[in-house]
């Protein structure tokens, strides 16, 4: 086993429920972790959270670290990222992942900066592997692959001289795998002490809003895009997915438009979606929206435009007015449910 070549993992907690990204992340770092013959450390923080290690070794970990505070009951940037740093900087991870969420963005450039490490943000791809610069070559580093220039390139990133590799992940890309009900781990108790100036905010009041829908676990999504034309008409891809028990989706353009809030996003920098069946409605099928889709759905899609980019990937192509066909479509599912 190689312990300079830890890979961990920040696992985000709310009310005692981790976050998905996390666990999609301890399922890559276990993937990681084998390629490097080396363990999988979670860090794991909150307070009275302890009975959560257990599910955090079963995703994946060797080692949870953790940090059981009630200064750490929910989250705040400054007692966090202490309790990160001095980690960091007593163990010296060779990896260390976070996801691309509010938590995550907030925390990793302050780990960045204090370890002086480089950050790729909104990593949709790690891979291990070699790297040559001149005469020399680094073996097992991470490839911290992302879309870069709007999308038009794929940037696969090293950081060869100053560890950790840090890089946080955007949800829904990596592939969670099952739990093992049988993974043995340890579980390492982390001393915590902070003073006033980690401490200088307080938390006085939280509001939860719920999500509006599930889009990220839905098996049917029904995405509009600029070609609904309008706020009232987008309810005619509610219709859809309400008739065939789906969710909602849509493009950027349909969102700076105002038909649908941002929670509906899917791409590259909306939501990443897997489900069964993915119906486009009015999408042109950029590669920035695509980057949201999962290439394993099947997709149709409704297009007026015969050469649309949609109709490359699409499964089943309707070519026609949406105006026109998802009605349609809802006459024909209700016909046939007969
Ligand atoms: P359009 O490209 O305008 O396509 C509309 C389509 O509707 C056309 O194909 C047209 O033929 C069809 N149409 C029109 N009328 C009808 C009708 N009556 N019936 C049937 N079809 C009709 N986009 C995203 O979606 N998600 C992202 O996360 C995202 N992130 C981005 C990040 C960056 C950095 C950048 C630069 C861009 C990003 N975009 C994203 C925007 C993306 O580039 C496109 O602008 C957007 O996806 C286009 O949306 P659309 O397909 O709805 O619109």
């Amino acid at each position: 086993m190689n312990r300079d070549k830890e890979v961990w993992i920040f696992v985000e907690q709310e009310e005692g429920e981790i976050a998905a990204v996390s666990l999609e992340l301890l399922s890559k770092g276990r993937e990681l972790a084998e390629r490097l013959d080396s363990r999988v450390c979670a860090l794991l923080f909150g307070h009275d959270i302890a009975y959560l290690s257990e599910q955090v070794i079963e995703y994946g970990a060797d080692v949870v670290l953790l940090a059981d505070h009630p200064e750490l009951a929910s989250y705040r940037t400054l007692p966090y990222a202490k309790v990160v740093i001095d980690l960091v900087r007593a163990r010296q991870p060779y990896i260390l992942l976070l996801g691309a969420t509010p938590t995550g963005r907030d925390l990793a450039p302050r780990i960045a900066s204090a370890a002086r490490a480089g950050l790729t943000a909104d990593c949709t791809d790690l891979q291990i592997g070699e790297y040559r610069k001149k005469d020399r070559v680094y073996h097992d580093l991470l490839y911290q692959i992302r879309p870069a220039f709007g999308g038009n390139v794929i940037a696969t990133i090293v950081n060869p001289d100053m560890h950790p590799q840090l890089a946080t992940v955007r949800e829904g890309v990596m592939r969670m795998a099952q739990p093992d009900r049988t993974r043995k781990g340890e579980v390492e108790r982390v001393e915590t002490q902070f003073d006033a100036r980690d401490l200088a905010l307080q938390v006085v009041k939280r509001e939860m809003q719920p999500l509006c829908c599930d889009l990220k676990g839905a098996s049917i999504v029904v995405a509009g895009g600029s070609g609904v034309g309008s706020k009232e008409n987008f309810q005619l891809v509610f219709d859809l997915a309400q008739t065939l028990g789906g969710q909602v989706g849509a493009t950027r353009a349909a969102v700076d438009a105002g038909y649908v809030s941002q929670e509906h996003q899917v791409g590259q920098t909306g939501i990443t979606v897997r489900p069964r069946l993915y119906i486009a409605c009015g999408i042109s099928g950029t590669v920035q929206h695509r980057a949201g889709m999962d290439q394993s759905s099947k997709i149709i899609a409704i297009n007026s435009d015969p050469d649309a980019p949609i109709f490359q990937i699409a499964h089943y192509k309707i070519v026609g007015d949406l105006n026109e066909v998802i009605p349609w479509m809802i006459r024909a599912y209700h016909e046939n449910a007969k």
